[in-house]
């Protein structure tokens, strides 16, 4: 019996791993035609009002609220490379409201306030929308909600308690039994679920990233890409960002450099970079498609500490990516861990146990991308260089449509308005920062292995996950 159970587990990995062979090492939304030539480098030094450092959504976003804001005002953005290939071009492409990772550790944190921080999410989606719409940006912007289904049978209270959160908080969000969570995608992996229906859009991360960039040059910002801000110092009357053939006098400035080493030494012991990793199927044919159901194409995830999370494409591939959430001792952002074949192949094991049914499908993407983690899950924000530098930083891996709203918080900090946004204790507070290295990745190698076992173990939180939820503290993706 245990022989043919490990000849079983062997032949899956040898499918996993043959599944893979075609599979380009980049991201499918990047790879696409249509990437507009870069723009130049910066040469020489200029003059301007706002600073926008980093090009991804956050960056795009607040150089583009700027402008909306101010038509006058003068708006430089400056990308290291170009714009939206970091994790901006990498991601799944899953657009929440949510402005706290998720219903349960908004709670968890800020119970007085959730009300607000749903209400100021849910219109923070609606404008990512009616932006994508005015601006005629063709990223396949589908407000289909997302599911989250249980695979394991400890995950089926807490996912329920979470619906009824949601409804109390005034969501769409239905209870789903195994049944009915496979009339929606089938798999007998899904033993419940959860549809989230009004809290969730799905788009293309990569056409949405280039019309953001193009709305940028269209309302007047100033690109330069290829570009690296070394350094920011002030000199009292103003900030000078110094790049490798010139430089930028500027009024104030915008960090939006994501999990990218900081240029604030402070910001640097409130995130760590955590890299997850995707893989894209080849297209789906009918017939695969229809084996598994997936008619409101929502967005999808389990519940596990560890969790899958997977969508359809427009062309009908599966982006299947997470699980594994690396963080590479000593906290280096690196090419060389944008691939990672061990992570490659286990995602792959995973989805054919998942979907047995689409056994002859193979992938053609596999990539992998930094996420700037934060102990909170969500961003913390502040300013610096007395106010004229402001930034957003720890969006962990939710922040297609949060990095929109810290776009905005950051614009309200440097204008030195007080606002409802600027009022909230999500925004006035901090997330407990990590450790310094070494200690650092102990405590987060020791924090991931034991929520594995908490996965392997129905749920059973050992005393050190136990101390960490009573601090607050926790490790996510
Ligand atoms: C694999 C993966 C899956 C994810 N899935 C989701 C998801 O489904 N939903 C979701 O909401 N979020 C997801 N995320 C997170 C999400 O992609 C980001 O939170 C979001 O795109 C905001 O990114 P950003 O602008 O902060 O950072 P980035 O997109 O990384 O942009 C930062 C930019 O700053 C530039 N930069 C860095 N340093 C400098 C410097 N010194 N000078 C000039 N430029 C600099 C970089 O080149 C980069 O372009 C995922 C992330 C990854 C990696």
């Amino acid at each position: 019996m245990i022989a043919r159970e490990r000849a079983g587990r062997n032949a899956g990995w040898g499918r996993a791993v043959a599944s893979l062979a075609g599979a380009r090492p980049e991201s499918f939304w990047t790879s696409q035609p249509g990437a507009p030539d870069p723009a130049p480098a910066l040469t020489g030094t200029i003059t301007a009002d706002l600073a926008v450092i980093g090009g991804g959504f956050a960056g795009l976003w607040t150089a583009l609220l700027a402008r909306e804001r101010d038509p006058s005002a003068d708006v430089v953005l400056i990308e290291a490379a170009t714009s939206g290939w970091a994790a901006s071009g990498r991601n799944g492409g899953f657009c929440s409201a949510s402005l706290t990772h998720g219903i349960g550790n908004g709670l968890a944190r800020f119970p007085a306030e959730m009300p607000l921080l749903e209400k100021l999410g849910a219109q923070n989606l609606a404008e990512i929308g009616q932006t994508i719409a005015a601006r005629g940006i063709d990223c396949d912007f589908s407000p289909v909600g997302e599911l989250t289904v249980a695979t394991q049978p400890w995950q089926l209270d807490d996912l329920y308690a979470d619906t009824e959160a949601a409804r109390q908080l005034g969501h769409d969000a239905v209870d789903l039994d195994a049944a009915g969570v496979r009339r929606e995608l089938d798999s007998a992996a899904f033993l419940g679920g959860a549809w989230y229906r009004d809290t969730c859009a799905m788009l293309d991360p990569g056409r949405l990233a280039r019309g953001l960039r193009r709305a940028c040059l269209e309302a007047g910002v100033r690109l330069y890409e290829n570009t690296r801000v070394r350094a920011i110092t002030s000199d009292g009357a103003a900030l000078s960002l110094a790049t490798p053939y010139g430089g930028v006098r500027a009024r104030q400035a915008v960090l939006a450099t994501g999990a990218y080493p900081p240029l604030l030494r402070r910001i640097g012991l409130f995130f760590v970079p955590v890299y997850d990793y995707v893989l894209v199927t080849e297209p789906l044919s009918a017939a695969q498609l229809a084996s598994l159901g997936w008619r409101h194409r929502q967005g999808a995830a389990d519940a596990g500490n560890q969790f899958h999370y997977f969508r359809l494409t427009a062309d009908n591939r599966i982006l299947w990516g997470g699980y594994d959430a690396i963080y590479f001792n000593g906290g280096r952002v690196s090419a060389a861990h944008d691939q990672r074949p061990e992570t490659f192949a286990r995602l792959a094991g995973h989805f054919f146990r998942t979907f047995p049914q689409l056994e002859d499908v193979s992938f053609e993407y596999a990539w992998g991308g930094a996420i700037d983690t934060c102990s909170r899950f969500f961003a913390f924000y502040g300013t610096a260089h007395a106010g004229r530098v402001g930034y957003a930083c720890g969006h962990t891996g939710l922040g297609v449509g949060a990095s929109r709203f810290a776009a905005n918080v950051v614009l309200n900090l440097l204008a030195g308005l007080r606002t409802e946004r600027t009022g909230l204790e999500m925004v006035r507070s901090r997330p407990v920062p990590f450790p310094p290295e070494p200690a650092r990745s102990a405590v987060i190698q020791l924090t991931r292995a034991s929520l594995a076992q908490a996965d392997r173990n129905a749920g059973r939180r050992n005393l050190w996950l136990r101390t960490l939820d009573r601090l607050g503290l926790g490790f996510d993706s």
